[in-house]
């Protein structure tokens, strides 16, 4: 039997699969396109049958059912991707290995490497945050990913607007939605189509994006008092956001919670790209015992 321990973890752009030893040395990855089911499958069952492993961690994009008791726990479920909504993920997984599965969302195995050995390092709980092509968020509470009926979908939650922000919001949805309001095609469409990365650094759009991050953030203090609050994602690279989220939340939160010092609490992500991954590999261990 293997000894070695699988991870994937599902984005809807690509997949990345990878195989490491119970010291979580990584030997071997791969990245597949998400295309449909059929073709980007068709890859992961390659690698896994030349890569064998005796547990695995998934973290998908989602929504995804991680409900034990329904009866399409394991599925993606509403994804407007072609092909793959309503598609049973776990199910087809099974079919070809027979071994412990983690099945949890992008974020929140992003959120569990990350406590145990990025940003949230020595805690028992985290907010992780991606802003990028979508916005959304996972939990580690009390050392477990954060899940009920089902999964948390902190990207959606209703925001204040910013009194001088006329954007409509990108959510088909909600529109002005957390999601609609900061992911990065948002931030390009509010700028009229200028890439995010292109916006200059002392640009309003960016007071306006640390503005709805700080009431997120705010938000999920409020609610889950987290030792910390992790950012990841293609946006989170705008390095000049962090001083201005942590200026804006002390602000909105106007001293009604006493957190810890802002700048060890809303902190960019430690294992970068690797947070996803890191975290799967740390579910298959747990789940091989
Ligand atoms: P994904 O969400 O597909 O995994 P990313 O997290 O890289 O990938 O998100 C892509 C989005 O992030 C794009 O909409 C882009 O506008 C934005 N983005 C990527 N890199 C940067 C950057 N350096 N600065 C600001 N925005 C960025
Ligand atoms: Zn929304």
């Amino acid at each position: 039997m293997s000894e070695l321990y699988g991870a994937i973890e599902a984005g809807g752009t690509k997949f990345v699969c990878a195989v490491s030893d119970k010291e979580m040395n990584i030997l071997k990855r791969v990245k597949i396109p998400t295309t449909v089911p059929e073709e980007t499958m068709a890859e992961v069952f390659k690698f896994f049958d030349e890569n064998p492993v005796c547990a695995m961690g998934i973290g998908s994009f989602g929504p995804i059912d991680v409900n034990k008791k329904s009866k399409t726990y394991g599925y993606i479920t509403t994804t407007p991707k072609k092909g793959w909504a309503n598609y049973n993920f776990l199910g087809e997984m099974k079919k070809h290995y027979d071994i412990p599965y983690v099945w949890t969302t992008d974020v929140n195995v992003a959120a569990y490497g990350e406590l145990k050995l990025g940003a949230a390092k020595n805690n028992e709980s985290c907010v992780y945050l991606t802003v990028g092509t979508g916005m959304g968020g996972g939990a580690v509470v009390n050392g477990k990913v954060l899940e009920g009926f089902g999964h948390p979908e902190m990207g959606h939650i209703t925001m204040r607007r910013h009194p001088d922000d006329k954007y409509e919001g990108y959510c088909i949805y909600h529109k002005d939605c957390l999601e609609g309001l900061t992911c990065g095609p948002a931030v390009e469409a509010r700028a009229g189509g200028v890439k995010a990365y292109d916006i200059p650094k002392d640009a309003k759009d960016w007071e306006i994006e640390a503005y709805y991050l700080a009431q997120a953030c705010m938000a999920y203090t409020l609610i889950l008092s987290p030792e910390k609050i992790i950012f990841g994602g293609g946006v989170s690279k705008q390095e000049q956001l962090f001083p201005m989220i942590r200026k804006s939340f002390a602000e909105q939160m106007n001293g009604y919670v006493k957190t810890p010092d802002l700048d060890d609490y809303i902190v960019h992500v430690e294992l970068g790209d690797d947070a996803g991954i890191t975290g799967c590999l740390l579910l298959a261990i747990n789940a091989a015992r």
